[in-house]
């Protein structure tokens, strides 16, 4: 996705405080939990993985930003910005807060740093040859504490602080089975098999 810098004359500087502060009233109380688990676990994995601890508290503060909006919202946000809408995104409109609270960080938070942009758009999905912060917010979104108890969680958040790829893998292959033992399978998004051929690929290699 390419991101264009908001006008930054115009545009509110938001302080984490203030952005913390903001989600806690537009989002359920539940997510607003959620939200939180994946700020510190993300900001965990940056201490971990050399990565930038503030960007991935930011980042993880911010994923789910737009989780909260109904589904004509999310939608009539994409027509009015012009973001693409598959036919998968359309049936299943959940699958687009990711895409739109991407790009709610950008104008509504005023986040410029594209690395996070792309963390937030692709924390559901993944994409082929992730930022390692892509990866920190993909992968804490999975493992954050307050995630119920699902088979293998507890391996996936041991193996979180030794190797991303790896773990990555996991979690994807986690998600595809999931999807694909259910009746309806129209929310699964092609690139999360496209992600996982990306990695598994990548295994073989090593
Ligand atoms: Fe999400
Ligand atoms: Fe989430």
């Amino acid at each position: 996705m390419t991101w264009i810098k908001p006008d930054k004359k115009t545009k509110k500087n938001w302080k984490i405080q203030d952005i913390d502060k903001s989600l806690k009233k537009s989002l359920e109380k539940k997510r607003y939990t959620h939200t939180l688990g994946v700020a510190n676990t993300a900001a965990c994995l940056a201490m971990c993985h050399n990565g930038d601890i503030n960007k991935a508290y930011l980042a993880g503060l911010l994923h789910d930003n737009a989780k909260c909006l109904s589904n004509k919202k999310k939608l009539s946000i994409c027509k009015k910005a012009g973001l693409p809408v598959s036919k998968i995104e359309e049936k299943n409109p959940e699958l687009l807060h990711a895409k739109v609270g991407s790009y709610l960080a950008m104008v509504e938070y005023n986040i410029a740093d594209n690395d996070i942009l792309n963390a937030i758009c692709y924390h559901t999905t993944g994409r082929p040859d992730m930022s390692l912060l892509e990866k920190i917010v993909f992968i804490a979104d999975y493992m954050e504490p307050n995630r119920k108890q699902i088979p293998g969680l507890e391996t996936i958040r041991a193996m979180a602080f030794k190797d991303l790829d790896d773990t990555l893998l996991l979690i994807l292959e986690n998600t595809l089975n999931y999807i694909k033992k259910k009746d309806n399978q129209s929310d699964l998004d092609p690139m999360t098999q496209k992600t996982y051929e990306y990695y598994l690929s990548l295994k073989s290699k090593k």
